[in-house]
């Protein structure tokens, strides 16, 4: 029989037989890879060890330094969680379990909902599963008796799994982790070969799920679990989680007043008035730097008539996530879920000559998108909120002058907040439209454009929209989570749909480029993210209330009043703690507010005209003249977050 050639990822061939498995190439090249091995890649496709090669192909074996491990592994780890739940509770329906950013989950039909001890049960069987290193065989079955199989085990779901995911197919590929009653479920795969490889995982939480994440579907159970290749990794992330835990938006919002929900107004929040304050400061500081930036700002309606999501194509494509409404002669309108198409309009009111281009819209009005009561989430996953959204408007060779100022914007905003943040540059997709030249240009410049910003960036192709390429921003907290905040979309297709215009130096109309970009994202979520950096001691440009003042006693109360007016008419956030309560008392009170600064006032002080500053972290800053202290707090807010100023 004929060799078939592989080619390995240094680019030296191999020849093995027709029908080698991965697991045979990797122990061809040393036995120490074949140990390692966890899976393969065969002509870019992820596959288990145990795939057999027909034909030449390039072959990479996937070990714990490749980056597709991760995923393999968790996933490869929920269908262990499956295998120790249907142990320990026969009868449970299984649904989905895949892989996430975080960990792993797998949905579940029981009797009734997890308990702690559940998991602590499940997780158990789970090593013990484990300890066996039982194998993960793929078994390819005749598609009508796998569905009658998960039929005759009571298993609807997987069998309209099996329905949606293989039409057409005459086979489908199932999983079996070889124990004494074998597991069995449907799935593409690829696994890790063997139950043994799974070392480093642990459960997290339940929660109520339903399947496909719809509330009028089936009622399920969710257990959320992680995995890493090490153990070292999986502490550092549990010990960064009982962090997160500490600083989570939605106790810190409730515990600092800044915000609140109602159950009816799912997933629209509720600023109190420090929250109002804190939205304001970041909506006005946005302002002050994007209006010097050559940005106008503007206000479009909420609501519009179908036709114009009609022309932008939302609404075959994305009618369901936006709420619809009818207008009193039984028009079909919905609420706006993103600015642009508004803006489009905007745009074309107007005649549009090359001399005014760049045009740059901003705008921080309310959107509102459809979301599953399910997904609801504090303030990261809303149903309305508003956006730092703009949109400009540029000619072709305008691009890299636009993105490099972008560029620098992002820089300018992040290290206002001290977020540590880095670039990907998402270029052109299999399916795009347009032109390639054209393309290929507006590449080239994005890439000019963070070379000349020194932003260093991840590459990944063909993770542009289909409409255009694009740069994305993700910023670093400060317990190590990253979160994509900044986005630079290059826009090809809409200013063809909304037939946008500008006259050019030679008198023929042309169409411009649109720029979607985002440096906040949503201001409810970038709130979210900087209440958990921060862990709600927001920085003094930041903090709601800046100042309080504490009255030693009542004879103080006047001296003390004094000076919180003087704070206020000096631009100074600041409060008067009134209550005849132990200055102990009102200091740690502030503390747990986290208030920057508190300036206590007795005798001396009121004789003086001075304050004594504590810093919200316990530090006595000693006495300090009202005017001294404005004046170093002043400096401090003008700082923002690069740098701290003593007194
Ligand atoms: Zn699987
Ligand atoms: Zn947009």
């Amino acid at each position: 029989m004929n060799q078939i050639a592989v080619t390995l990822p240094d680019g030296s061939n191999r020849t093995v037989q027709p029908g080698a498995s991965v697991q045979d190439v990797a122990a061809a090249i040393s036995p120490g890879l074949a140990r390692a091995a966890l899976a393969g890649s065969v002509d870019g496709k992820l596959v288990d060890l145990s795939y057999p090669i027909e034909k030449d192909a390039a072959v990479k074996i996937i070990t714990d330094r490749s980056p597709e491990a991760l995923a393999l592994c968790r996933h490869s780890t929920a269908h262990l969680m499956a295998a120790a739940v249907t142990h320990l509770f026969p009868g449970a329906q299984c649904g989905i379990g895949p892989a996430t950013d975080e960990g792993f989950f797998y949905d579940f039909v029981v009797d009734r909902p997890f308990v702690p001890e559940d998991l602590d049960a499940i997780e158990r069987k789970m090593r013990e599963l484990a300890g066996d290193d039982l194998i993960y065989e793929r078994q390819m079955w005749p598609r009508e008796e796998a569905k009658a199989f998960f039929t005759k085990r009571g298993e609807p779901l997987k069998v309209q799994l099996i329905d949606e995911k293989t039409e057409g197919q005459s086979e489908v590929s199932c999983y079996t982790i070889k124990d004494k009653d074998t597991f069995i479920d449907f799935c593409v795969g690829p696994h890790v070969p063997s139950t043994g490889k799974l070392k480093a995982f642990k459960l997290l939480s339940t929660s109520n799920a339903y399947w496909k994440g719809d509330a009028r579907n089936q009622p399920m159970q969710r257990i959320y679990g992680t995995a890493f290749l090490s153990d070292k990794e999986l502490k550092a992330y549990l010990t960064q989680i009982e962090e997160a835990k500490k600083r989570d938006h939605r106790k810190l919002g409730k515990d600092l007043g800044l915000f609140t929900f109602h159950a009816w107004a799912p997933g629209a929040t509720f600023w109190q008035d420090k929250g109002t304050t804190l939205y304001n400061t970041l909506a006005n500081y946005m302002r002050e730097v994007l209006l010097p930036n050559g940005y106008v700002e503007v206000k479009t309606p909420i609501i519009y008539n179908k036709a114009l999501w009609e022309t932008s194509g939302h609404w075959s494509h994305y009618r369901q996530n936006m709420f619809q409404v009818h207008g009193s002669e039984g028009e079909e309108m919905a609420l706006k879920a993103m600015n642009c198409p508004g803006h489009y309009l905007l745009y074309a009111s107007e005649a549009h000559s090359y001399r005014e281009l760049p045009i740059r819209f901003h705008e921080q009005t309310p959107l509102h998108r459809n979301e599953l009561a399910g997904v609801l989430s504090g303030l990261t996953r809303v149903r309305q909120f508003s956006q730092d959204d703009g949109h400009c408007f540029v000619m072709q060779d305008q691009i890299g002058d636009e993105v490099e100022r972008l560029i620098r914007l992002v820089q300018r905003v992040y290290d206002d907040f001290g977020l540590p943040f880095a670039a990907k540059l998402g270029t052109r997709p299999p399916e795009f439209l347009g032109e390639i030249a054209a393309w290929d240009h507006a590449e080239r410049q994005l890439k000019d454009a963070l070379v000349r910003t020194d932003m260093a960036y991840t590459l990944n192709e063909g993770d542009g929209a289909f409409y255009g390429p694009k740069i994305d921003f993700d910023v670093t907290d400060a317990i190590g989570r990253k979160w994509q905040c900044a986005t630079i979309q290059l826009d090809y297709q809409m200013p063809e749909r909304f037939d946008l215009k500008y006259t050019g130096a030679d008198n023929a109309e042309h169409r411009p480029v649109v720029i979607h970009r985002a440096i906040f994202g949503s201001f409810e979520r970038f709130i979210a993210i900087l209440i958990e950096h921060y862990a709600g001691a927001f920085p003094l440009w930041l903090a709601p209330v800046q100042a309080i003042v504490l009255p030693i006693s009542d004879r103080h109360l006047d001296y003390a009043g004094s000076v919180r007016d003087r704070l206020e008419a000096a631009g100074l956030r600041a409060v008067l703690d009134e209550r005849q309560e132990k200055i102990g008392y009102k200091i740690r009170e502030a503390q747990l507010q986290k208030i920057p600064y508190m300036l206590v006032v007795g005798d001396r002080e009121s004789s003086e005209g001075a304050v004594s500053v504590r810093e919200r972290a316990g530090g006595d800053k000693g006495a300090s003249s009202v005017d001294r202290f404005i004046e170093a707090a002043r400096e401090e807010i003008a700082h923002k977050g690069k740098a701290t100023v003593t007194t």
